[in-house]
């Protein structure tokens, strides 16, 4: 594609790059799809068929499906994702916190500049079902056969799992409270509700189990707290966490105490009732301490229940993986969440050998950030091409541990900008891979939080985002 037809992509948008590269059915060449019953008989259009085809155009999907035209250029592979824009979770909660050269802009990211560099196909549609005995993906678009399949598709929240909403209520709590874990417009509206807010306190929960990216909720309270601090505005951050587990736990709350003193409220043991947007108002019911012991000598707790107004809420709900998975019949793990089980060190599922995993939805022990779906995006893609190159392939990792495979960043407060870091070295434990996290502090304030701290977190996020898109 030359540098006229890229910005005629540009211009009516990724799908007609979709249009152009999708090949017809079992052939190589670059001739629109045949015709439905020529190919599949008379059942839904089959678009064509790829070597590797990846679900979701997300850190996980986009980084396997570079990787692979990095190794081999010849590789056939179509990637399928349904916005027609990427947006980053990573760093938007910085645009709330309102800092300097924040925009929405800085989020958002244009697929045709990594398709018009590396030369795959991409399709814009959604799938809505995946056949492993004919190894096809369903789109809304049509069909799309492959031989190898990569699942990266993300998460979903479980409403009804958690609190047994149909889905009216659902939907309104997702307009009025948006729980923003994934990309698109529920940041958008939540920044709406946050320039709105005149008064009241601001509710931020934090779900059970495995969700996305641990320390966002707690980043997201800081940079709020640091919003309505720059604004003016009275009223607190409130944290109801479902657990007492708080990612960076001590960082956050040395940065809280100093920066904002009680402005940042944190209270353990909360499990969300329910939420009635036209008071605004959220109930829970929060275990305490009695202040008595049992015979093991565990502390003896009661239920107390609570109804609280606010003035915004922001809240997070329990996640799940995205239906793509479930849609795979791939075997899972039967927690709420429900991971994906890999083959032993491998981003390969244990269920099926033509079908990789890759991101949120792994069963490794890897923390879900865009990070490490980039690290595991690098390995999943070494491994199919090994695979198509018909020669072994050991991950690294089995063998030796990788330090700080996965770095993640908190920006804790606006004046001056400060931050405060996990890093996780990635090791084999035998069954899956693990990572072990390190909170540092700065060596020459012995605090967590520095300005350089900061700075390193601009420098990440340019960097990944190079990595993906430039
Ligand atoms: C507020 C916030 C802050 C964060 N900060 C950081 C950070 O500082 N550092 C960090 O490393 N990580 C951070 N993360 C975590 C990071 O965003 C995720 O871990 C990462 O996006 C996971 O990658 P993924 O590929 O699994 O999913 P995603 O990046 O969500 O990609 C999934 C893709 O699949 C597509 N998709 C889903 N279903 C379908 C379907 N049926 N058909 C077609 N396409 C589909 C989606 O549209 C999406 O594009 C943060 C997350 C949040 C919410």
């Amino acid at each position: 594609m030359n540098r006229r037809d890229a910005l005629k992509v540009g211009a009516v948008g990724v799908a007609a790059v979709a249009a152009t590269s999708l090949t017809g059915c079992g052939g190589a060449s670059a001739k629109p799809a045949a015709p439905a019953a020529a190919c599949h008989g008379g059942g839904p259009k089959v678009l064509g068929k790829h070597t590797v085809v990846v679900i979701g155009a997300g850190f996980g999907g986009l980084t396997v499906a570079n990787n692979l035209k990095r190794i081999d250029s010849n590789f056939d592979v179509c990637v399928i994702e349904k916005n027609d824009t990427f947006m980053s979770c990573p760093v938007s909660n910085t645009y709330l916190g309102r800092l300097e050269g924040m925009n929405l802009g800085t989020f958002i990211h244009d697929y045709a500049q990594p398709v018009e560099k590396y030369g795959y196909a991409f399709l814009h549609a959604e799938v809505k079902a995946i056949d492993r005995a004919k190894k096809e993906v369903h789109t809304t678009k049509g069909i799309v056969q492959y031989d190898i399949l990569v699942m990266s598709p993300g998460i979903d929240y479980n409403y009804e799992g958690q609190f047994g909403w149909d889905a009216k209520k659902i939907a309104h709590i997702k307009r009025t409270a948006p729980a923003a874990l994934i990309p698109g417009s529920e940041h958008v509206v939540l920044d709406r509700l946050m320039t709105n807010l005149e008064d009241g306190d601001v509710i931020i929960t934090v779900p059970a189990g495995k969700y996305r990216c641990p320390p966002a909720p707690f980043e997201r309270a800081s940079m709020i707290a640091a919003y309505m601090k720059k604004e003016d505005l009275g009223g607190k951050v409130i944290i109801l966490n479902e657990t007492n587990k708080i990612a960076k736990g001590a960082a956050f709350k040395e940065s809280w105490k100093e920066i904002f003193g009680d402005k940042v409220e944190h209270h353990d043991f909360c499990k969300i009732v329910d939420v009635d947007p036209a008071k605004k108002t959220i109930k829970y019911i929060q275990k305490v301490p009695t202040g008595e012991k049992d015979k093991d000598g565990e502390p003896i707790m009661k239920e107390v229940h609570h109804e609280r107004p606010y003035g915004m809420l922001n809240l997070i709900p329990h996640n799940k993986a995205n239906p793509v998975v479930a849609m795979s019949g791939v075997e899972t793990t039967k927690d709420g969440f429900g991971k994906v089980l890999m083959n032993g060190c491998s981003f390969r599922t244990k269920t099926d050998e033509n079908i990789y995993a890759v991101g949120d939805v792994i069963g490794h022990g890897l923390p879900p950030s865009g990070q490490s779906a980039n690290w595991a995006g690098k390995q999943c893609a070494l491994e199919i091409a090994h695979r198509l190159h018909g020669k072994p392939y050991t991950l690294e990792v089995e063998k030796t541990p990788v330090s700080a495979g996965n770095v993640c960043y908190s920006m804790v407060g606006d004046n001056p900008e400060e931050a405060i870091m996990v890093t996780h070295d990635f090791s084999y434990n035998g069954t899956t891979i693990v990572g072990k996290g390190n909170v540092p502090k700065d060596a020459a304030t012995g605090k967590f939080r520095s300005t350089s701290t900061a700075k390193a977190l601009h420098d990440w996020y340019r960097g990944i985002m190079g990595d993906l898109f430039a």
